[in-house]
């Protein structure tokens, strides 16, 4: 019987939509990511109507992000990530344009990493409100790159950014 049990880690993952029913759009999300398997959901942040980013001729976003618990390596879940992207039907375009939901790891445990295909913390955490307004909700007290969260969150523009709910 194999009785191994993998290290459990604390990541926080990020959910984004701006097509169609967005809250819909990101419990899906929410759901497909932390159905019974590898990935316990552990904590929500509200979700937030946020205007759009990156290029900015497009319809407002909802942006949310979960604490999880998860014996997947940082690989693993990112496959897992992309492939509730998959399943939900999103069809990669332009760079920062809409999308029905996009998932990224915005840290996983302690990990520092960055290879081709992933980089651990996600490195615009720290200059996107979108991202530190959920992520206040949940890990206020995380620390990165010498601030928490919560200081980087009260450092930086948020206008327009505000929980739904
Ligand atoms: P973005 O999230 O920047 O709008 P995409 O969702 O299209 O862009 O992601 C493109 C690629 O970014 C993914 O296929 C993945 O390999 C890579 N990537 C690198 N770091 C991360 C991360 N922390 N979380 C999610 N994807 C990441
Ligand atoms: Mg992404």
């Amino acid at each position: 019987m194999n009785t191994k049990t993998e290290p459990q880690v604390d990541a926080v993952v990020a959910l984004g939509s701006n097509i169609g029913d967005k809250v819909a759009n990101v419990e899906h999300a929410v759901a497909l990511l932390t159905e019974p398997g590898d990935i316990e959901l552990t904590s929500r942040s509200r979700i937030y109507k946020t205007p759009p980013w990156g290029n900015t001729d497009q319809d407002w976003f909802v942006n949310a992000c979960v604490g999880v618990r998860t014996g997947l390596d940082p690989h693993a879940l990112l496959a897992k990530c992309l492939a509730v992207e998959e399943k939900m039907g999103r069809h990669r375009s332009e760079k920062w344009g809409p999308r029905i939901i996009d998932l990224d790891i915005l840290v996983y445990g302690d990990v520092d990493l960055s290879d081709d295909t992933l980089t651990v913390p996600h490195p615009h955490i720290t200059k996107r409100a979108f991202v530190l307004a959920p992520m206040a909700d949940i890990v206020p007290d995380l620390e990165l790159e010498g601030r928490t969260i919560a200081v980087w969150l009260a450092n930086i523009v948020r206008e327009g950014i505000e929980p739904i709910e």
